[in-house]
């Protein structure tokens, strides 16, 4: 290795240790903090914040990456060294451009719209929010001014979550993808929502018990893995063998499962990198949406899958004797798939999830390219929903205030969780192509081959490719709505035709 290389990758294990001790103050703040402690841990987590960006884009680093330049052309392009320099110098021709300044009156601006939006959506009062969402995209707006002018001006702020994906690219998914959820909907709208057998309660113990079961089964291990409750569910992760994931109990219903396997998903993706590619820019996962597609496989086409349901059946009977009694396998499956429309993104099913992630995009390019008055929003984002989904927004608690995201500036990042949903599918398929006999393996309650094949495929791989080279790597195409459109028909016809 030359000694710029060894000096790189010194710089970058710093950066990335002030970025993961950042992580555990943020798991801390949604886990265990009090809230007393809330205003000193912003003021940690903007000095960290602040320190990693300044090392990261130290004129130092810049020097290395030029000093590597001729190294480079000797290493193999597939080679972890070649894909750290590259992704490197990427993240780090990116960072420069933002002005200290103005990445500084960002952090402030997010953690001064967090604190207002949790009060605004409390109180269901947009006008209380209304300037701090003025002021985040004010901000958005001068970030997508650093970078040279892009097709669109939304490419710069999606850039920054799915690597090279344009507006255009989204508008080519999502345009099929929209026309075809549409009619699926309104088919199953009138069908009417019969609530299902699943009403519970599922005490909050029970809960915890079968969570743990179905997660140490999936390869939760405690050596390497927490699992501890959360009110905005996530995951994060501190090393590669430093998994924590988040959930939350709800007796009413067995939300919380289906979301600690969405979560398991995530930290699986984080504890399957290379070991090799710790404490560098490439120990994560390659976009927002390639993450997603690792979720909601877990979620969806494991957890609420015909096999898999075989063996959770069972095992779930035995958890709530009196909540299920009564209730066989087919009832179990049709309900855990139950599809209707709803109010709130986190709890729609698989058919309505992608039209409230394509709403709010839509909206987020009107808005970046100035056609609609952010006063107007809530008025805007109503229509939306009674058009795609035929639901009547209440209050804009459950409507347009129910995110996160806006809060904190980030706009650009609700494609991804569609285009990973679409992905999911893609992946799924080949998987089983791959593994024949994948449905047996589920009903036996076996997951190491699809572990094994998900690992090899993409997990191992970090960072090191793009997102579309690494989909075509894993899929053998480019990312297509028609392989989830044609699952979700091919659902709907199962769950609908008579028992
Ligand atoms: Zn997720």
């Amino acid at each position: 290795m030359t000694d710029a290389l060894r000096e790189l990758k010194a710089r970058l294990a710093e950066v990335d240790d002030l970025g993961r001790a950042a992580r555990v103050l943020g798991w801390d703040q949604q886990t265990m903090m009090p809230p007393g402690g809330a205003p000193a841990r912003a003021d940690q987590l903007a000095t960290l914040g602040r320190i990693a960006h300044e090392r990261f884009t130290a004129p130092e680093l810049g020097r290395l990456l030029d000093r590597l330049r001729a190294h480079e052309e000797f290493l193999a392009p597939d080679s972890d060294d070649a894909c750290l320099i590259r992704v490197t110098r990427r993240d780090y021709e990116k960072a420069v451009r933002v002005p200290a300044e103005l990445r500084a009156e960002m952090l402030r601006a997010a953690s001064l719209g967090h604190q207002a939006w949790v009060e605004a959506r409390a109180a269901s009062n947009f006008p209380a929010f209304l300037p701090h969402l003025e002021r985040n995209v004010e901000l958005a707006l001068r970030y997508i001014e650093c970078f040279e002018p892009a097709g669109e001006p939304y490419d710069v702020l999606l850039d920054d979550y799915e690597e090279g994906a344009t507006t255009a690219d989204v508008r080519a998914v999502f345009e099929p993808l929209k026309e075809g959820l549409l009619p699926l909907v309104a088919a199953v709208s009138e069908r009417g929502g019969d609530p299902g057998p699943l009403r519970g309660p599922f005490p909050a113990d029970a809960q915890r018990r079968l969570i743990d079961t179905v997660l140490t089964r999936l390869g939760f291990d405690p050596a390497s893995w927490r699992l501890d409750v959360a009110a905005h569910p996530f995951a994060t992760t501190f090393a590669v063998a430093d998994i924590r994931l988040t959930t939350r109990y709800d007796e009413d219903d067995l939300r919380a499962l289906f979301g600690a396997m969405h979560e398991f998903g995530h930290g699986l993706y984080e504890r399957s990198v290379s070991p090799a590619l710790e404490r560098t820019p490439l120990a994560g996962g390659v976009s927002l949406g390639l993450h997603e597609s690792q979720s909601r496989l877990w979620e969806n086409l494991v957890g609420r899958g015909r096999a898999f349901c075989r063996w959770l059946h069972p095992v779930a009977r035995a958890a709530f004797p009196d909540a299920l009694r009564g209730v066989d396998e087919e009832a179990f499956y049709r309900a855990i798939n139950r599809v209707v429309p709803s109010l709130i993104r986190v709890d729609a099913d698989e058919v309505t999830y992608c039209l409230h992630v394509i709403l709010r995009f839509e909206l987020e390019l009107e808005i970046v390219n100035g056609g609609l008055e952010l006063r107007d929003l809530p008025e805007a984002w109503n229509a939306r929903m009674l058009d795609y989904l035929g639901v009547e927004v209440p209050d804009d608690a459950h409507g347009v205030l129910q995110d996160v995201h806006w809060s904190g500036g980030t706009f650009g990042y609700f494609p991804t969780y569609a285009l990973g949903t679409v992905m999911s599918v893609q992946i799924w398929e080949a998987a089983r192509r791959s593994l024949p006999d994948l449905d047996a393996q589920l009903e036996a309650g076996q997951f190491d081959e699809l572990r094994e094949w998900l690992r090899a495929g993409l997990h191992v791989h970090g960072r090191k490719f793009a997102p579309q080279q690494m989909l075509e790597r894993l899929v053998g195409g480019p990312i297509d709505a028609g392989p989830y459109l044609g699952y979700l028909a091919g659902k709907l016809d199962e769950l609908y035709a008579p028992a």
